[in-house]
Formats: structure tokens, C-alpha cells, sequence
């Protein structure tokens, strides 16, 4: 395995943002299997695994020790015979669209599918999001809709229990499969035995856990149905959320902020357009996006510094006027 293992590899093309320095060591995993060798064999430390880097900021000086890019691609129906005995409820519920006004009205597309029949899927951390949205519903499995245009790994959904509309990927999930650094054993965890917050996982509290696989309960639902959402969802999405960004720049402040301030629920990019008036803001090549506030846009050329610059920048203005603070959803990786 260790022959596979270069050295001094950028990590900007690995990343939506097309930021970040080398890694000290880099090795891309092709299977599961794959994946697991390379944890279990090599001595290299620190390791940071990768997935589709749409949620990251990578330091300019880079990541020391290994970097794997996570590319395992399996995923299998457990179960041929539905279920109709697991019970589908929502992990957590208070999220708030960002800047909802420029979205379709999720309540319009919103619809129940909690009663219906489900049958388990394993797969692999590495599977990219969109390509298993289309997977299960090809194959007559729906629930994932709600996540479309969402450009991340499964591991990269679990690890920051991604949103969509009004779910999270923890409502779905049935067990995870994890590989610990500190043990070097395989751990399986049941959902249920885990604390999902908004933006919040066990694993991200945990960066020893390496996620290898998971299992869902997806429903046997109306699939033409489901691709109209998710259609319906890209179009609208594709227009607001810039994709040389890592997502949202930051977590939206809590109700109890907002009410304190507000009066109501108000999202990280409406402060940012609307209090600030710091749409199109830009430090070096790193600028707030024109289509939507609280997306970061590399332009071409900036760097992870700039970046981070630009983060602080809007998070100073914040605490000064509000006297709060905005709390990054990306995270960084490497030193800043
Ligand atoms: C245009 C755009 C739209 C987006 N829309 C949304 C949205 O609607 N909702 C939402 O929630 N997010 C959204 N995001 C953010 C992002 O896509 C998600 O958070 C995504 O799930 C990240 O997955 P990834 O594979 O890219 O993770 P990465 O960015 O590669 O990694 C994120 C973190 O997870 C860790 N990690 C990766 N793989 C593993 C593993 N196997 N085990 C343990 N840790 C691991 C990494 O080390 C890193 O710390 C959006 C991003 C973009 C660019």
C-alpha cells in the first residue's frame, strides 16, 4: 500500500473551493476495502480523510502528515423485503432555509413519506451524494430528495449531519460503521445512540472515527415524485448557491439570539445582505457572493488566508453591532 503513497500533493483541486496547500503525504482509496487497508497499515499520523472537500478549508501551508481522498464507491440493498415496522422521526427540527426569500417555499414541496414501507442501504463514506440521490431512486427508494444539489460524500453528510428543507441525513440513518484511529479497531454506532444537532455530529466531536460506511432506511415511495422535488430543487438551488464556495460560510444564530434581537428567526446570509451590507464584499480573490450572502466565492485566485480573512471580517462586524458570534460552518483543515 505504501507505494501508492505521494508526496507533496496539492489539495486545492481537491476541494469545490480550489483552495489550499500540499499534503506532506496523499493516497486516494478506491473501495472500502481499500479504504480500511490503508487506516489499518500505515504509520503515518496525523491522517485526515477527504471526501468531495465541498465543506473545507484547506491552509495555505497545507495538511501535515497523510491526506486520503476518499473515492470508495459501493452501495447495496440490505433488505428486498420492505420493512414496515421502523418508525421514521426527525432527529431535530429547528433550521431556517438561509435567506428563505430566495427560495421556492419549501412548505409547497414539503410532503409525509413517515409511514410508508423502508428498506435498509449500506453504503460506502466515499459514494458522492448526488450519484446515490439517483441511485436509490433508479431504484424505486426515496427520502434523499430533499438533499439534491448537496455536491458532498456520505461520510461528509454524516460527519456535518447535512440539511435539506426541513431533514437532516441523521433522520434516515440506521447504523454507522466507523474505523477508530486510537483503537485502529472497526466500530459500528446505531443512530439512535448518538446526539444530532444542526450542523452538529458525535464524529466531528470525534476526529479520531473514520466513517467507512452507513446504513439508511430509505421508503418505498412515489419515485416521480420524489425526482420532481429533486428537480425542482436543483433548479432553484443552482441559482443562489455558488458552487466555487464550501457551502455556507455560517451556521445560522440560534432563535433565542434572533429573538433577543429581531423578534424572529433571521439566517447568517440575511444579516450579512441586510445589517451589514456586505454583499459582494471581497478580500484579494475571496468575495461574499452577489448570489447569496452567506457563500463565499474564490474568484480565481485567492488564498486560504484571504478566506479566513473574509470570515473574520464579517464575524468582527457582527459581534461589534450584535455582540454575538457568527459561528463558521466550513471547517478548516491545516494550520491558520
Ligand atoms: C454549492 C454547495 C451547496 C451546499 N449545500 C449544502 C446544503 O444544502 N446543506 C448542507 O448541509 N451542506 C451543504 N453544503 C456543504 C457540503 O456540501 C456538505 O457539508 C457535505 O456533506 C460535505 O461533504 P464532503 O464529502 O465534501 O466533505 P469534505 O468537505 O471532504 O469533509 C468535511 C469534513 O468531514 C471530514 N470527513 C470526510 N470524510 C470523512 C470520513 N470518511 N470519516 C470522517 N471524517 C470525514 C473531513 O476531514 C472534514 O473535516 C454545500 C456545499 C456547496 C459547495
Amino acid at each position: 500500500m505504501d507505494t501508492k503513497i505521494q508526496q507533496n500533493i496539492p489539495l486545492a483541486q481537491y476541494t469545490t473551493l480550489k483552495i489550499g496547500g500540499p499534503a506532506d503525504y496523499f493516497i486516494e482509496a478506491n473501495s472500502t476495502d481499500e479504504l480500511i487497508e490503508i487506516l489499518s497499515s500505515t504509520d503515518i499520523k496525523p491522517i485526515t480523510v477527504l471526501g468531495n472537500g465541498s465543506n473545507v478549508l484547506i491552509s495555505d501551508s497545507g495538511i501535515r502528515g497523510l491526506v486520503i481522498k476518499n473515492n470508495s464507491k459501493d452501495i447495496k440493498i440490505l433488505t428486498n423485503t420492505p420493512n414496515t415496522s421502523i418508525k421514521f422521526t426527525k432527529t431535530y427540527t429547528q433550521r431556517q432555509e438561509n435567506e428563505p426569500d430566495k427560495y421556492l417555499d419549501f412548505s409547497k414541496i414539503d410532503y409525509d413519506e413517515s409511514a410508508l414501507p423502508t428498506s435498509k442501504v449500506e453504503i460506502s463514506s466515499g459514494y458522492p451524494l448526488p450519484q446515490v440521490i439517483n441511485w436509490c431512486l433508479d431504484h424505486g427508494l426515496t427520502g434523499l430528495q430533499w438533499f439534491a444539489y448537496i455536491p458532498g460524500t456520505i461520510a461528509g453528510a454524516i460527519v456535518h449531519n447535512i440539511h435539506g428543507g426541513s431533514y437532516h441525513i441523521a433522520d434516515y440513518l440506521e447504523s454507522i460503521k466507523c474505523f477508530d484511529l486510537n483503537t485502529k479497531q472497526k466500530k459500528t454506532y446505531n443512530k439512535s445512540d448518538l446526539n444530532w444537532q444542526y450542523e452538529q455530529s458525535f464524529f466531528l466531536q470525534n476526529p479520531n472515527l473514520i466513517v467507512i460506511s452507513a446504513i439508511l432506511n430509505l421508503f418505498h415511495g412515489d419515485t416521480t415524485k420524489a425526482k420532481s422535488v429533486k428537480d425542482a430543487w436543483i433548479a432553484q438551488k443552482i441559482k443562489v448557491q455558488p458552487m466555487n464556495s464550501p457551502g455556507s460560510a455560517f451556521q445560522n444564530p440560534s432563535l433565542d439570539i434572533c429573538q433577543k434581537i429581531w423578534g424572529e428567526q433571521k439566517s447568517a446570509g440575511w444579516i450579512i445582505d441586510h445589517e451589514l451590507n456586505l454583499k459582494g464584499f471581497s478580500i484579494g480573490d475571496a468575495q461574499i457572493s452577489l448570489q447569496h450572502s452567506n457563500f463565499f466565492v474564490n474568484n480565481g485566485h485567492a488564498t486560504a488566508t484571504d478566506y479566513k480573512k473574509l470570515i473574520e471580517y464579517v464575524q468582527d462586524k457582527v459581534k461589534t453591532k450584535f455582540g454575538f458570534d457568527l459561528i463558521p460552518e466550513i471547517k478548516f483543515l491545516g494550520k491558520f
